[in-house]
C-alpha cells in the first residue's frame, strides 16, 4: 500500500509515492541490523565517532533540496528548518566528541585480593555495552532533530547499536533524503551493512511490527502520548519485553509568584505569550498551564496576555490530522464548567492554520477537572487563578509527571516557595528559574524526560549525551585474562579513558 505526502499549507500532494513497509522488509531490515551488529559492537570508537561525523556532513551535503522538502512536507519556515539542521549536525558531532573521549562507558575495575580472607576477592570489571538493534520513531514537529538522524538515533549508534526507523508519515521525503546520507556516511567510514535502515509506514502495524520484532532490543519513541503509550504496552507484552524509552507530549506548568508578578506582570506576560506562539504551539516543552495567586498584578498580567495573544497571527500546523484534533481539544476546554476563554489570536485563514487561544480558570475548576492538565498540541495554554499560596501548592502536588516545570519568581518569592521546588523535584526532568521552558539546550547536563506520562522511562534523558546510557547495558567480567578483556578495561588503559579503579577515579 502506498502513501503520499501532504503540504499543509494548501493540502495539496508532494511529488514522490511511499510503499508501507511489509513484514518482510521488516524482517530484512531487522536481519541486517543482527548481522551488523555482530561487527559494529567491535568497531572502535574513533571509527564509530567517524561515522557519527560524517552523517552530519552528508546531511550538510544535501543542502537546499533537504530544507525545501521538509519545509513543503511540515509547513516549518525554511529560517526554522536550517536552525533545527544545525542542531541536528551538531547533536552528531557531540555524540561523536563523547565516543571519541570513550569515558562514558563507565569503565570499574575491583582489583583481586587473592589474599583476603576468608574469602578471597576477585578481580572484577565492569562496564556498559550496547544493547543490539533499536528501533526508533520520530515526531513530526522535529522532521529533522527528533527524526531518522534525531537524537536517539545519534545516542543508539554512539552506543554500538544499529538502528531500525520507522519513518514519520508526515515526512517521508525527508526521511528518505537523511537516511541516504547515513547510508552515504555509513559506506564512506566502513560501516557494516545493515548499521541503519529506514521503513517508512503511514499505519500504526508497521511500527507494531518493528517493536514486536524478536531482535530488536529496545525501542526510542518521540511522538504523542497514545502512541508512546501503545508501542510501551506492546513492547511489554512481546515473549521477551523490551526497554521502551517513549517521550511523549506534556503541558509544562509554569508558576508565577506574587513578588515577580509586582516588579514585572507586563514583561512576563509577552514573555508567556511568545512561548505559547513559538513554532505554532509545536513543542513539547509549550507552557500549556500557568499558575499565579489573585491579585491586582495578576490582572494586569491577564490584560496583557490577552492583548498579545489577540495580536498573534494564526499559522500552519503540521498536518491535517494534528490540526484537527488541536481544534476538536480547543471545543473540549472550551466545554469544561468554569473555564473561560480569555483571548483568541487573529483569525484562521487556511484550513491548516491554528489559532493561538488562552483559558481561564479557578485553581477549584483545575482540581477538579484532569482534562485542563492535559496536552493540547498547539497554541493552546490555560491560566490558573488561586486564592492562595497553598492552593497553588496543592495544586503542583496533584500535577502528573511533565517535562519541565519553570517558577518566575524574585530572590525573596524564591525562599518563600522553597517548598514548591521540593514539589516540582518530584514531578519533572528539568526546572527552569525565570525563564521559558521552549527551547532544549543539546548539552552534557540536560535532562529532556520525566515521570510517567511524559516518558515511559523516568531515569533516562533523550536530549542531551546522557541519552546514550538508555541503549547499554552493564556487564561484569569477573577473572578475565587481560587479553580477553574490551580495551576499556585492559590493565594498561589503552584508550586512556577515565576510570574507577579501587573506588578512585583515575586515568
Ligand atoms: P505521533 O502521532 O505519536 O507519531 C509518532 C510516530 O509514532 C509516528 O511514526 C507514528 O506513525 C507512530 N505511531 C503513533 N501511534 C502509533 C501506534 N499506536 N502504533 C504504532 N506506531 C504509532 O506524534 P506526532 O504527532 O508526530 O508528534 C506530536 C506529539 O509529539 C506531541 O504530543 C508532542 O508533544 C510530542 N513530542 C514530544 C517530544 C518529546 O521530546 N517529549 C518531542 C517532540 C514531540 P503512524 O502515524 O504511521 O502510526
Amino acid at each position: 500500500m502506498s502513501f503520499y505526502a501532504i503540504n499543509p499549507r494548501n493540502n495539496e500532494r508532494l511529488e514522490g509515492e511511499f510503499q508501507n513497509a511489509t513484514q518482510e522488509q521488516i524482517n530484512e531490515a531487522v536481519a541486517q541490523a543482527v548481522t551488523a551488529f555482530e561487527t559494529y559492537k567491535k568497531k572502535d570508537k574513533d571509527s564509530i565517532a567517524d561515522f557519527l561525523n560524517q552523517i552530519g556532513d552528508e546531511i550538510l551535503a544535501l543542502g537546499d533540496e533537504l530544507i525545501q522538502r521538509c519545509s513543503a512536507e511540515s509547513g516549518l519556515p525554511e529560517a526554522r528548518l536550517i536552525g533545527e539542521r544545525g542542531r541536528t549536525v551538531n547533536q552528531m558531532k557531540l555524540f561523536a566528541s563523547v565516543v571519541k573521549e570513550g569515558s562514558w562507558v563507565d569503565a570499574r575495575i575491583d582489583t583481586a585480593q587473592p589474599e583476603r580472607t576468608p574469602i578471597p576477592k576477585p578481580d572484577i570489571r565492569h562496564m556498559l555495552i550496547a544493547l543490539g538493534p533499536v528501533a526508533v520513531f520520530g515526531a513530526s514537529n522535529f522532521p529533522l532533530a527528533f527524526s531518522v538522524a534525531g537524537g536517539d538515533t545519534a545516542s543508539a549508534l554512539a552506543a554500538g547499536c544499529p538502528v531500525v526507523v520507522k519513518g514519520h508519515p508526515a515526512h517521508p521525503g525527508t526521511s528518505e533524503l537523511v537516511a541516504k546520507a547515513i547510508k552515504t556516511a555509513a559506506k564512506k567510514t566502513g560501516m557494516p551493512k545493515g548499521v541503519f535502515a529506514l521503513v517508512q509506514g503511514n499505519t500504526i502495524e508497521v511500527g507494531g511490527a518493528l517493536v514486536k520484532h524478536p531482535s530488536i532490543k529496545a525501542v526510542g519513541f518521540t511522538g504523542s502520548f497514545g502512541g508512546g503509550k501503545a508501542l510501551f504496552d506492546l513492547a511489554n507484552s512481546r515473549p521477551e519485553p523490551i526497554p521502551v524509552f517513549a517521550e511523549m507530549g506534556s503541558t509544562n506548568p509554569v508558576f508565577f509568584l506574587p513578588g515577580a508578578l509586582k516588579e514585572n506582570a507586563e514583561g512576563l506576560a509577552q514573555g508567556l505569550a511568545g512561548s505559547i506562539a513559538l513554532g505554532v504551539g509545536q513543542f513539547c516543552t509549550n507552557p500549556g498551564l500557568n499558575f499565579m495567586q489573585q491579585s491586582s498584578e495578576a490582572e494586569v498580567f491577564g490584560d496583557v496576555l490577552a492583548k498579545a495573544i489577540g495580536e498573534t497571527a494564526s499559522a500552519t500546523m503540521l498536518t491535517p490530522g494534528i490540526k484537527t484534533a488541536y481544534s476538536k481539544g480547543l471545543e473540549t476546554l472550551g466545554n469544561v464548567s468554569g473555564v473561560d476563554t480569555l483571548a483568541k489570536g487573529l483569525d484562521a485563514s487556511g484550513d491548516n492554520d491554528a489559532q493561538a487561544v488562552v483559558f481561564k480558570t479557578s485553581a477549584e475548576d483545575f482540581a477538579s477537572n484532569h482534562i485542563l492538565a492535559e496536552e493540547n498540541f498547539g497554541p493552546s495554554s490555560v491560566l490558573v487563578e488561586a486564592n492562595t499560596k497553598d492552593e497553588i501548592l496543592d495544586a503542583a502536588r496533584n500535577l502528573e509527571g511533565h517535562l519541565t516545570a519553570t517558577v518566575h519568581g524574585t530572590p525573596a518569592d524564591l525562599e518563600e516557595y522553597k517548598d514548591l521546588f521540593d514539589i516540582l523535584e518530584q514531578k519533572v526532568g528539568r526546572i527552569i528559574v525565570n525563564g521559558y521552558p521552549t527551547g532544549v539546550e543539546v548539552c552534557h547536563s540536560m535532562v529532556h524526560g520525566g515521570p510517567y506520562p511524559a516518558t515511559t522511562a523516568p531515569q533516562s534523558t533523550s536530549v542531551g549525551t546522557n541519552a546514550i546510557k538508555r541503549f547499554v547495558r552493564p556487564v561484569s567480567f569477573q577473572d578475565y585474562p587481560d587479553s580477553l578483556l574490551p580495551n576499556a578495561l585492559k590493565s594498561g588503559n589503552p584508550q586512556g579513558i577515565w576510570r574507577l579503579v579501587d573506588g578512585e577515579l583515575t586515568k
